[in-house]
């Protein structure tokens, strides 16, 4: 487990190369950074809240209501990024401000309806498949406009964009190329739809930060970069 001053080092270390990348590809407002908090503690994730992050992002809806009830008392925006089975969507549409992964049509009507009137609308990113791997969830890029025209039919949704997670690769031409191809998708869903508050574009993570900022992040992911390498993953 990380130390409290661990934690702080790296998120200063993190903020650093994105002022570094934000001046080289010339971006002018930075990404959000959230803290990817999975396996991650309420001490470690208290450390972060004091090195300055206000959203966390969680992937297990029991390890993220159980860390909001220890961390009840911080001003936080919670951000749910696993994957969704309809039995925990009524959970999620009570406790998240976002939801990044959200890749079909019976989760979207369920979230919308189970949407506490008296919160806010429930932010939403569609998940695309950005490299049509059989493994993994999202959407085809084909399916992307039909859900964005879903999502922006439920009164208590709000589309803010879409997420990605490509496939994984260390060659920094590549991470672009599948960041872009993001963006494009993202650029179309704008045109299509000028009136929607569209202005999300949830990539990158601790290894492919700075490939995904060249592309137009406005969410960065980070897990392993801020709390260290993560020991077990949950299956
Ligand atoms: C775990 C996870 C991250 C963070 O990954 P790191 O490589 O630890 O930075 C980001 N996004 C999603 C969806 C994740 O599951």
């Amino acid at each position: 487990m990380s130390t409290h001053a661990d934690i702080s080092a790296n998120i200063a270390a993190i903020q650093a190369r994105i002022a570094a990348a934000c001046q080289l590809y010339q971006r002018q407002s930075p990404p959000i950074l959230m803290a990817v908090t999975k396996t991650r503690t309420a001490t470690e994730i208290s450390a972060a809240i004091q090195a300055g992050i206000t959203d966390i992002g969680e992937n297990y809806l029991q390890e993220a209501l159980n860390k909001q009830a220890e961390l009840a008392n911080q001003a936080l925006c919670w951000h749910f990024i696993g994957p969704i089975q309809t039995n925990k969507t009524r959970a999620i549409a009570h406790h998240f401000d976002w939801v990044h992964s959200v890749d079909r049509a019976k989760v979207i009507t369920r979230l919308n309806d189970q949407r506490p009137t008296e919160l806010a609308p429930l932010n939403i990113c569609l998940q695309v498949n950005i490299n049509d791997e059989t493994s993994k969830a999202g959407v085809a890029a084909e399916e992307v406009a039909e859900l964005a025209a879903l999502v922006m039919s439920q009164p208590q949704l709000r589309l803010r964009g879409l997420m990605a997670i490509p496939a994984n690769t260390d060659d920094s031409q590549q991470q672009r190329k599948n960041f872009a191809a993001l963006r494009s998708i993202f650029t179309e869903l704008q045109q299509n739809f000028p009136n929607a508050a569209l202005d999300t574009l949830s990539m990158g993570m601790s290894a492919d930060m700075e490939s995904a900022i060249a592309e137009g992040a406005s969410i960065v992911r980070i897990g392993s970069d801020i709390f260290g390498p993560r020991p077990t993953l949950k299956p």
